[in-house]
């Protein structure tokens, strides 16, 4: 399985600084074919970039989309806007939406399916509060929005989600759950899809781990055997940062 490493930059550069951002990590990453690497600019960038990314191992995500084709949806984009503006991926329940914008379950699960339709890969994201980890609520709470999310979703379709856990203490916190505290989750996500969906439909499918990934730990998670990559925020704004994670070395 080709591991995926992929920067969300949240809501942060214009389109100058992300064109900048994406010329340096270019150079950084040239020559770079063992890892799939995704950027999620801010919407306003998306089509500059894309012309930047061509002929680099660099492909592109939105941050977000909205369900609807399209229509009086004031302030959304859809789908086929990002496949238009030069997306193959989408991060879908990311926790700043579901804690700021209130995205539910069954949200996350309308624009999984979207997405899968239209054509676009969804990043689904997954985790749990400090309280529920502390209450040992942990593998509940991530396979229950996992399953939520993939409810409906099709055998044939499922090699194309990525799922992301990231547990919400961890992110932007500088706190990243440890290796092992993530392996065993993911370990927990890939049972409950071969549980959903069997073994064969889902050995392509990656669970990456996000949440204070820096240069000095994404060594150690991606030497845990059930992690297949990362969702980097806060490193991903710093192009040399980004290309050590992309160029990690298991430990
Ligand atoms: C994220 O935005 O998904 C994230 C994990 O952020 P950070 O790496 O800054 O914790």
């Amino acid at each position: 399985m080709t591991p995926l490493i992929a920067g969300n930059w949240k809501m942060n550069t214009t389109v100058h600084q992300g064109a900048e951002l994406v010329i340096r990590l270019r150079e950084l990453l040239k020559g770079i074919d063992t890892v799939d690497v995704v950027l999620a600019p801010p919407f306003t960038s998306i089509h500059h970039l894309s012309h930047l990314v061509a002929d680099s191992p660099i492909k592109l995500a939105g941050q977000n989309f909205f369900w609807e084709k399209s229509g009086a949806y004031t302030g959304e984009v859809s789908a086929e806007m990002l496949l238009s503006a030069g997306c193959q991926y989408v991060i879908i329940g990311h926790s700043e939406r579901r804690t700021h914008f209130k995205e539910s379950d069954e949200e996350v699960n309308r624009k999984t399916l979207a997405a899968l339709k239209s054509g676009l890969r969804p990043i689904i994201c997954v985790g749990e509060s400090l309280e529920e980890r502390e209450r040992g609520k942990t593998v509940k709470r991530v396979s229950s929005q996992l399953q939520n999310a993939l409810s409906g979703v099709a055998g044939s379709a499922i090699r194309e989600v990525t799922v992301a856990y990231e547990p919400v203490w961890a992110i932007g916190t500088g706190r990243n759950a440890t290796p092992e505290q993530a392996e065993e989750v993911h370990n927990s996500l890939r049972d409950l899809l071969y549980e959903m969906y069997g073994p064969d439909a889902v050995k392509d499918v990656r669970i990456i781990y996000g949440g204070s990934v820096k240069p000095d730990n994404i060594d150690s998670l991606m030497a845990q055997p059930n992690i297949d990559g990362a969702l980097v925020g806060g490193a991903s704004l710093k192009a040399e940062d980004f290309a050590r994670i992309v160029k990690f070395q298991p430990m």
